[in-house]
């Protein structure tokens, strides 16, 4: 949002995939994770494919640019082949309970396009920023600005993900989201509506943190007191031209 160069997006955005893994937009964008056991996959409205819907070989192409998986596909039946890849093999063995294309995305093959995932967090940030310029500006904007912002955050949502209960030490909630783009997605979406906790742009760096407490406007107290630094010495400035208007 802050207009970085190219260079520097991409290096950050390739050390996320490094460091937490690709969105896993395959098995995100559809309307159902296990879209492997049908001949055609269905898209909600997203940012990255117009198609409604497309036949699920073809849509499978989107995310296997490079080398394909040894996947046979005869309609609603598919077979996979990996039994010449050790690890990768070993890897599918701890994913068997989960659907077919969420263990296909851990495989080495997946791929992702740099500017689908580019996108992706511009709309986090714009929601981000959008919902807490609406409050924090709230008094002087227009109804229409008003309108245009509630709109704007209407079309941010995403495919809820399912869930059980596990008896562990207490009764817990375990949540299945099938993709990072998902999980990341629903945490930022309780942080957003976190009354308690909220999450604030820092009135002197402009960086996102969460706010230890509802009222809290700097990040740190390094930003509080160069704020007011820069503030006081504001003042003084100020005050040193009436001075001087006045000599
Ligand atoms: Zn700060």
């Amino acid at each position: 949002m802050s207009k970085k160069p190219d260079a520097e997006i991409q290096k950050a955005i390739q050390q996320f995939a490094v460091k937490y893994g690709l969105f896993g937009l395959m098995t995100a964008l559809p309307t159902m994770p296990n879209f492997m056991e049908y001949e055609a996959v269905y898209l909600p409205k997203n940012h990255f494919i117009k198609e409604e819907t497309m036949s699920t070989e073809k849509y499978l192409a989107l995310f296997f640019p490079f080398d394909k998986l040894d996947v046979i596909k005869r309609g609603i039946e598919s077979m996979w082949n990996i039994q010449n890849d050790r690890v990768m093999m070993a890897l599918a063995l701890t994913m068997t309970d989960k659907p077919m294309a969420v263990n296909m995305s851990f495989q080495r093959e997946y791929a992702e396009r740099y500017e689908w995932m580019k996108q992706q967090f511009i709309d986090w940030a714009f929601t981000y920023i959008n919902s807490f310029l609406y409050y924090e500006d709230y008094d002087t904007l227009n109804d229409e600005t008003r309108q245009m912002m509630q709109q704007s955050m209407a079309a941010f949502g995403g495919i809820a993900p399912t869930y059980h209960i596990a008896l562990l030490d207490k009764p817990t909630i375990i949540w299945e989201f099938h993709s990072l783009m998902l999980g990341v997605q629903m945490m930022f979406s309780f942080m957003l509506t976190d009354s308690e906790n909220p999450i604030k742009l820092c009135r002197h760096c402009t960086k996102a943190f969460v706010a230890s407490r509802p009222s809290a406007v700097f990040c740190s107290p390094q930003c509080k007191n160069k704020h007011n630094v820069y503030k006081s010495r504001a003042r003084k400035n100020s005050s040193d031209r009436e001075a001087q208007d006045n000599d």
